[in-house]
Order: C-alpha cells, then sequence, then structure tokens
C-alpha cells in the first residue's frame, strides 16, 4: 500500500543538497526507508561517526507561513526552529543545523533502526491492547506537551512517529506545525487528507487542538485494527464510525470519544491522558519487539549493530567499525 501524503510534502531535492558547511561534517549516505523520500537520508559524522538522519529543506519551498526569526536575526523555517527549541522524551532531537543557498540541512537523532508506525503497521504486529496502549500514550505525552506550550503539529500520522525495538516512540516531521493563539482561527489545511478531521474537511476555520485529537483518533485506529477507518473525503464527513472487531469497552468508548464528528464533543488531549485505557499498567518488559513484528536482526538488536549508547540524552547510535556502513552501501534494505 502507498503513503498517503501530506500537502506539505517537499518536491525531490537535488545533488545541491549536501554542499557547505554541511558536507563538511557529514558524510551523506543512502536514502531513508523504501526510497520514497529524496529528501531524508542518512549521515554519519566525520569526527566520531555518529549515526544520524539528515533532512534536506528546500528554501523556496517553504511556505510564507512558515517562517520565523531567530533570535540572532537569521531567518529559519518554523520546523528547524521548533525542533531545535523542543525538548521531550517522545521528540525527535536535532543534532546539528546547517544552510547552504538552497537548502537547510538538519540532523536530527537517528532513533532505533528507524522505522516509522507505517511500517510497523504494514508488518501487521501482533499488538495487544497494553502495549498498544503504552505506543500511543507516549504519542499523547508529545502531544499534550506541544499543546501545552500553544503549538500545533497538524500532521499526527504513523508515518510521522518511529518506534524503537523498547517500543520507545518519538514523533518527527515538523514541516506543517504552527503557534496557535486563544483568538486565532485557521483556514488553510496543510496535514494529510486521510487524518483531516470532518470539520475542517468541510471547509470551517479551526483553532487547532480538535483537528490534531482527530488525527491522533485515526492514528490509534489504524494502530488497533491495521486499517483505516474511513474510505474517502464523504466518508470521513457523513460516515458512521464502525469497529471491524471487539475490543475493550475503555478502548471503543476512547476511539469513539477521539473520533467524535462534533469538535466541541471531542475528547482532549488532557481528558485522553486521564482515560482509563491510556492509564492501565503495562509490564513492558514483558514484550520483546521481534515476537511483536517481524524484523531482520538489525531491527530487533541495533544496538549490537552500532557501539555507544542508544537512548542517552547526549548522544545518539554511533557507527561502529564493524560492517553496517559497507553493508549499508551495497544493500541499504538490508539497514535501513
Ligand atoms: P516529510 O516532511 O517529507 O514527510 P519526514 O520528516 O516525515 O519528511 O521524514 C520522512 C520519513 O523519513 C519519515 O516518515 C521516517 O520514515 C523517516 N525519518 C525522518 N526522520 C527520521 C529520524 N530522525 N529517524 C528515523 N527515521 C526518520
Ligand atoms: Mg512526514
Ligand atoms: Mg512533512
Amino acid at each position: 500500500s502507498s503513503r498517503p501524503q501530506s500537502m506539505s510534502l517537499m518536491s525531490q531535492c537535488g545533488e545541491e543538497q549536501i554542499a557547505g558547511e554541511y558536507n563538511k561534517h557529514y558524510v551523506t549516505l543512502k536514502q531513508i526507508g523504501k526510497g520514497a523520500y529524496g529528501c531524508v537520508k542518512m549521515a554519519y559524522r566525520r569526527s566520531d561517526r555518529l549515526l544520524a538522519v539528515a533532512k534536506f529543506i528546500l528554501k523556496e519551498k517553504v511556505g510564507a507561513a512558515f517562517w520565523t526569526e531567530a533570535p540572532d536575526g537569521r531567518r529559519l523555517p518554523l520546523e528547524l526552529s521548533l525542533l531545535m527549541t523542543l525538548e521531550h522524551p517522545n521528540i525527535v532531537r536535532v543534532i546539528d543545523v546547517f544552510e547552504n543557498e538552497k537548502y537547510f540541512q538538519m540532523v536530527m537523532e537517528k532513533h532505533g533502526a528507524g522505522m516509522d508506525l507505517f511500517e510497523f503497521i504494514e508488518r501487521r504486529p501482533r499488538l495487544d491492547e497494553p502495549l498498544l496502549s503504552y505506543i500511543f500514550r507516549q504519542i499523547g505525552q508529545a502531544v499534550e506537551y506541544l499543546h501545552c506550550h500553544n503549538i500545533l503539529h497538524r500532521d499526527i500520522k504513523d508515518e510521522n512517529v518511529i518506534i524503537d525495538n523498547k517500543f520507545h516512540v518519538k514523533l518527527i516531521d515538523f514541516g506543517s506545525a504552527t503557534y496557535m493563539s486563544k483568538d486565532t482561527l485557521f483556514s488553510t489545511f496543510y496535514g494529510t487528507t486521510e487524518y483531516c478531521s470532518p470539520e475542517v474537511l468541510a471547509g470551517n476555520k479551526y483553532a487547532g487542538p480538535e483537528l490534531e485529537m482527530w488525527s491522533m483518533g485515526i492514528t490509534l485506529y489504524v494502530l488497533t485494527f491495521l486499517v483505516n477507518p474511513f474510505s474517502d473525503i464523504e466518508d470521513i464527513i457523513q460516515g458512521p464510525l464502525t469497529l471491524p472487531q471487539i475490543v475493550s469497552e475503555d478502548l471503543d468508548q476512547l476511539l469513539r470519544w477521539m473520533l467524535c464528528k462534533d469538535p466541541i464533543h471531542r475528547c482532549s488531549v488532557a481528558q485522553l491522558m486521564a482515560h482509563p485505557w491510556i492509564r492501565q499498567p503495562v509490564a513492558i518488559n514483558n514484550y520483546v519487539f521481534q515476537d511483536i513484528v517481524d524484523c531482520d536482526r538489525h531491527e530487533a538488536n541495533p544496538e549490537m549493530y552500532f557501539s555507544g549508547s542508544l537512548g542517552s540524552p547526549r548522544s545518539g547510535s554511533l557507527v561502529s567499525l564493524a560492517d553496517p556502513l559497507a553493508k549499508e552501501r551495497s544493500n541499504p534494505s538490508e539497514l535501513v
């Protein structure tokens, strides 16, 4: 199946993307994932071989509403300045930022094996409700943190969440994000149609959090049933919500609350985080990643292939002196 695309999706990047100071500090590797993203590539730092992910942002594609001024007067894409200031265990960390004439080069930590939830779901994971709750509550924590700081992500969906082999997830892709304020309503939607709420698709202005909660609801539904709840725009606006399998009463109620067509009555992030289904106990150490989802040995145990501390705050995964880099050049699908 193909990935639904955000309206803000960047076009293909050229060879000019790596030019400049960035290239002095990083070696750029293959495209990430199945190669659908010309603008996101694996890279490693020349000084210490820290393995990272580089996103190349074409300046001319950054919309007028998506620029901001840094404290030093420099003009930066909002995506960059937001990610540089945010600090949360469930939001991807930026390591370095460079720019040349045409591109910003944002270097991010590489989280786990770099698997996003779209790919995770495609592999049909065998999730029970406590594990599902554990994964989803982390997205909730990230969104709660954002909303508390008056930030809207606006493109919450499976492929904008990455997961590691400890089921630790992080939110990425702030390319549609913006600041919100109490008395400003938005009229343009920038996210992904499949995850857009019925009232916004119907053309109404929106404050923001209620739209975000709908996309969270779609994400939870897809994680639960591994299928999309609605077939098209008409169905999102008009269609009844059906649950293809029986789930617990708490999850049933939460899904219906998050996917409530009336934004006034839709669950807020505070209500989500207080919900008994989200707060249920989970014995996370009892779950083994490769038992839940089919994966290769690198995805199951990236720490065996990369030396260094994967989860520690100031260092990402370090490229080891062993074979993974050589393998990555010859066979990207094996590693990435
Ligand atoms: P776009 O704005 O084009 O959607 P994203 O920032 O979402 O770009 O990145 C595209 C894809 O690259 C993601 O869906 C994910 O699979 C992968 N990716 C991006 N950043 C990271 C990261 N820091 N670690 C691992 N994978 C990432
Ligand atoms: Mg994305
Ligand atoms: Mg984006």
